[in-house]
């Protein structure tokens, strides 16, 4: 596997990969991989000829406020995670390569959609995600991406992005991993001590109790569903919620009832200052 650090010679190696008429994958990832980024490289590896994996901790997706700072960064354990999983390269550029310090101007951002659930949140953050996606796109030239349904609507967001402006790259979404326990796997959950980590626990409970009930009752009202998931979640003392809401998938639009595969239900909730997101489809 080869490590690439400058655009020059990404640019310059997958237009000699695209020459040899073979298909690149992309998983753009922030590093400090686990079992979730393996799964998406791995398909990645199966869908197309040569697998670009990134690492890039973007700055533009973090508020002055988050975590940017201490996120967790091992880039000698990624390297080997990435080799082990099969990928061509591993393209690791720093920031001033990236946003060039003083004249870096441009930004693309999905209205509406970037505005709901993490985006009410986290204001700036999905403008950051598509801005950096959209030049990891153009940079490789990939023809498939591979993101990840635990980030559903970032991956909702990034489809709208490749269709709005004809990016020419099919964005596959691969299922969540999860601990044995049910918690979602994330490089955030190393911020959690070990109180904190039990009780995290109950996000996947929640939603897991939440789409049996709609399997026996799919008439339930969504404000019984949300709130039938508040109070599990508000009965672990270390939990606080930021929002639970059903949605419409394709549009993010909140819904009275569920509409067969179309419902999201999707949460973020923080424990101590660490901040978890998880969802299930329906
Ligand atoms: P991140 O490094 O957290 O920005 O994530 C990079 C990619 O990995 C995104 O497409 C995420 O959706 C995906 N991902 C993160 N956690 C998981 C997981 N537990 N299962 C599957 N994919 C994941």
């Amino acid at each position: 596997m080869e490590i690439i650090r400058t655009i020059k010679e990404i640019t310059k190696k997958c237009s000699e990969v695209k020459r040899e008429g073979k298909k690149i994958g992309i998983v753009p990832t922030m590093g400090y991989l686990h079992q979730g980024h393996i799964s998406l490289i791995k398909k990645a590896k199966e869908m197309s000829d040569f697998v670009v994996t990134t690492l890039f901790v973007n700055p533009t997706q973090f508020a002055p406020n988050e975590d940017f700072e201490k996120y967790p960064r091992d880039e000698k354990r990624d390297t080997k995670i990435c080799e082990e999983s099969g990928s061509n390269v591993l393209f690791i550029p720093d920031v001033k390569e990236m946003y060039p310090s003083g004249k870096y101007k441009t930004f693309v951002a999905v209205e509406n959609l970037s505005e709901k659930l993490c985006g009410k949140s986290r204001p700036g953050h999905f403008r950051g995600v598509t801005t950096i996606c959209l030049k990891l796109f153009n940079l490789t030239r990939a023809d498939i991406g591979v993101f990840g349904w635990k980030d559903a609507q970032q991956l909702l967001i990034l489809k709208r992005m490749v269709e709005d402006l004809n990016v020419p790259i099919e964005l596959v979404g691969m299922p969540t991993v999860r601990e044995n326990d049910g918690l979602a796997v994330s490089s955030r959950n190393v911020y959690l001590n070990q109180e904190q980590r039990n009780q995290a626990t109950i996000l996947f409970k929640a939603l897991t109790s939440a789409a049996e009930t709609l399997e026996k009752f799919p008439q339930t009202p969504s404000s019984e569903i949300v709130s039938g998931i508040k109070k599990m979640i508000e009965s672990a003392p270390l939990a606080r919620i930021d929002y639970v809401k059903m949605v419409d998938q394709e549009n993010l639009e909140p819904i009275q009832k569920m509409i067969p595969q179309k419902t999201l239900i999707a949460l973020a909730v923080f424990l101590g200052s660490t901040r978890l997101i998880d969802n299930i489809h329906i």
